[in-house]
């Protein structure tokens, strides 16, 4: 059993928004602190997207975790923990680490929702390395004649953006046809303002086919097939299908089939399960049921960092009142919408926005702390200054631009 020094030691197991912000917070001078994740770097989930078409090339999206937390001071393993006990987490090296108080953030898996073939040939969005592949595949179509049939499967949030950026770059090459299918109806579904008619009128004249109503029984590499038995050919088949729960919230149950329950806890993030383990981020079921965002991963990790030092310092913990924040949804450069509770807005002066949100997050996540790294940093606004702030502000783009803010409720 691995244990370390005489300040209280806190485990957080997953590095994402939830995990490193918690992190953040906590003085390297008052606790011992070991962040496990099972990969080396955070990959900036909402903007993975641009590297579809080409607009990012992924490494930019991606942060060591092992020279964050040597900045913050704590200590980082690069594992996977199985399972988690009231005091003790179990590696995937055989190594047990003992904790005086425990954070789990370990977000989601993709959810392939039990197709058959799906996770075998159709491809996520969830890392930079598969839409590197998605980017690799589309930019070799660009070089032949045949046509390149691409089918997204998802139409919320992840599959707008993903089919934007696929027809930012693609949608006036003569080798690409698009289709976007999902069992709902509806694109977009869970936003207000019926945004479904915006993002159809935005591609009325190229070559996007919606299949909407009808789910994927099953995917082959050449196509997919729907549930209503229609054959679709599909070359390349990208899955935006939302996300399950890690097994590790379900480790040690004695269930005999694999348990799909996300971590339950209460108003402190306390999970049902220990006192000294809390549960935040995506991982969380916690009533009111919030919507996988980063801003609430980030809200929560912030938060679950005061109440383990007061479960540490025995007072009283606090319970969560989570802020309401409207979330951007980009569609490529056609279009950006703000989806608030009730009613959405559309700008494509917002891609801006989002992209403001990324460099600064980027930035608060990883300092720079020497000369090289403010020269990196610099680069980074740089590149965005040039691929995304110019073209959306620059002022003969601009005059189109503006006047197609609205309202949608
Ligand atoms: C493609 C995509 C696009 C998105 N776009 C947006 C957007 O535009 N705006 C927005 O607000 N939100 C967006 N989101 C949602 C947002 O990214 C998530 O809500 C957020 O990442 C959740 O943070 P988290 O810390 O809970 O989990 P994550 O960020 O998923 O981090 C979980 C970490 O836990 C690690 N882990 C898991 N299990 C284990 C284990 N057993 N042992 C060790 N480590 C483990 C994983 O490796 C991972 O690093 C998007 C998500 C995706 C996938």
């Amino acid at each position: 059993m691995l244990g370390f020094g005489s300040k209280p030691r806190i485990c957080i197991v997953g590095a994402g928004f939830a995990g490193l912000n918690a992190a953040q917070q906590l003085k390297s001078s008052k606790y011992d602190v070991t962040v496990i994740d099972r990969e080396p770097s955070i990959e900036w989930l909402p903007n993975l997207h641009e590297i579809i078409s080409g607009r990012k090339d992924g490494e930019e999206l991606k942060l060591s975790r092992r020279r964050i937390m040597a900045r913050l001071g704590h200590r980082f393993r690069q594992n996977t923990v199985v399972d988690v006990s009231g005091t003790s987490l179990l590696l995937d090296s055989g190594d047990m680490i003992a904790f005086d108080a425990c954070v789990i953030a370990t977000g989601g898996l993709d959810d392939f929702s039990g197709v058959p073939g799906a996770s075998q040939f159709a491809h996520s969005t969830k890392h930079v390395a598969d839409c590197q592949h998605i980017a690799k595949v589309m930019r070799r179509a660009t070089l032949g004649h045949r046509t390149l049939k691409v089918s997204v499967v998802g139409a919320g949030a992840e599959g707008v953006e993903v089919l934007g950026e696929a027809l930012r770059a693609y949608r006036h090459r003569p080798q690409f046809e698009f289709q976007m299918i999902d069992a709902n109806k509806h694109i977009l579904p869970q936003c207000a303002g019926n945004l479904d008619n915006v993002v159809r009128r935005h591609v009325d004249k190229l070559s996007v086919d919606f299949r909407m109503g009808n789910g994927v029984a099953s995917v082959e590499k050449e196509g997919l097939y729907l549930q209503n038995g229609k054959a679709i050919e599909s070359d390349l088949t990208i899955w935006a299908g939302g996300v399950l729960p890690t097994p590790l919230l379900n480790a040690s149950s004695n269930a005999s089939e694999p348990l799909r329950q996300w971590g339950r806890v209460s108003a402190t993030f306390q999970s049902h399960r220990f006192e000294s383990v809390f549960i935040v981020g995506d991982a969380a079921e916690m009533p009111p049921i919030m919507a996988n965002e980063a801003f609430h991963a980030i809200d929560m990790g912030r938060f679950v960092a005061m109440n383990v030092e007061r479960l540490l310092s025995g007072k009283r913990l606090k319970r969560f009142d989570p802020t309401t924040k409207p979330q951007v949804v980009s569609f490529g450069d056609l279009d950006t919408f703000m989806v608030f509770n009730g009613f959405s807005v559309s700008s494509s002066m917002l891609g801006a926005a989002k992209e403001m949100v990324y460099t600064l997050g980027l930035l608060q996540l990883s300092p720079p702390t020497n000369a090289k790294d403010f020269v990196n940093t610099l680069d980074v606004f740089q590149r965005s200054m040039r691929r995304v702030y110019l073209p959306t502000l620059n002022p003969v783009s601009m005059v189109g631009k503006l006047t197609r803010a609205r309202l949608f409720t």
